[in-house]
């Protein structure tokens, strides 16, 4: 692995335009888990009862109750890890950082990333499903679920459900993002939820070196990737920021 890290460190060190893709595996080790694979929300729970946007329509009660409030909770009590802060200190180094993001946790925010694309959208922000009002997170009260606009509408998180469209000025943004970098860093992502697993293989056509970064192998793996640096995010981070102080 630590050649490997040296190699990534390399690589960040001679690329002028950097693009990141970031999946819920980067914040694990924040104490979020992420929805696939061991330990993940899917095991206990079936996306499509909980998370499609149909479901929320039919009964926002019950998807505040089973997943929102618990997650909200959850995202609540996490701060950035080594990974969110090393991929905000590779700006520090005079790069160009654009990081494509699935989650919706603003970690890499509170680290200090200038360039984060949400493109699953956000929990920090909630909308009134009836007149279009928007409630920063922090001042919804969930003692009564769901909670409520003051006009009586009932609210959603700001994020992609299953089933619902990507902005298109955010797919825009991630596929310039894709096309422009030299490098593209791949991070706690299966790999598997479209539109967004497209972003290494536009990065890819167009030219860039992608490293992958992840404790399991990927559909990207040994084919898409040039290099795959197997194990938790925070802690290969920990080892390529070294290497770069070295470097
Ligand atoms: P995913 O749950 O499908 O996959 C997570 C990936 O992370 C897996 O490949 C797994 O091997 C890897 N992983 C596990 N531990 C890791 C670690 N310590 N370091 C690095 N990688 C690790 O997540 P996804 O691909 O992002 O896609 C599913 C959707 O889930 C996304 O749209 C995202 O919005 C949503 N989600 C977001 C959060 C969050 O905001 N933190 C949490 C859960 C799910
Ligand atoms: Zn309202």
């Amino acid at each position: 692995m630590n050649h490997l890290c040296r190699k990534a460190a390399a690589e960040i060190k001679a690329a002028g335009r950097i693009a990141a893709l970031t999946g819920a595996g980067i914040s694990v080790e924040s104490g979020i888990p992420p929805f696939r694979g061991k330990g993940g929300l899917w095991e206990t729970l079936d996306p499509m009862t909980y998370a499609h946007i149909d479901a929320f329509m039919k009964d926002p009660e019950k998807v505040w109750r089973v997943l929102l409030k618990g997650l909200k909770e959850v995202l609540d009590r996490a701060v950035p890890n080594a990974a969110h802060r090393g991929l905000a200190a590779i700006e520090q180094l005079g790069k160009k950082v654009c990081v494509i993001t699935q989650n919706v946790d603003g970690l890499h925010q509170a680290a200090g990333s200038s360039d984060v694309i949400e493109f699953h959208g956000t929990f920090a922000s909630n909308q009134c499903l009836a007149c279009s009002r928007r409630y920063p997170s922090g001042q919804l009260e969930l003692d009564v679920l769901p909670p409520r606009c003051s006009c009586g509408g009932i609210l959603r998180p700001e994020c992609v459900f299953f089933g619902e469209m990507i902005s298109p000025d955010v797919l825009d943004r991630s596929r310039r993002c894709a096309l422009q970098c030299d490098l593209m860093l791949v991070i706690g992502t299966s790999a598997t939820v479209q539109p967004a697993a497209a972003m290494p293989f536009i990065a890819k056509n167009a030219g860039a070196t992608i490293i992958e970064i992840n404790p399991d192998r990927t559909p990207l793996t040994g084919d898409t990737s040039d290099y795959f640096i197997q194990g938790p995010a925070a802690e290969i981070f920990r080892t390529i920021m070294a290497e770069l102080g070295r470097q």
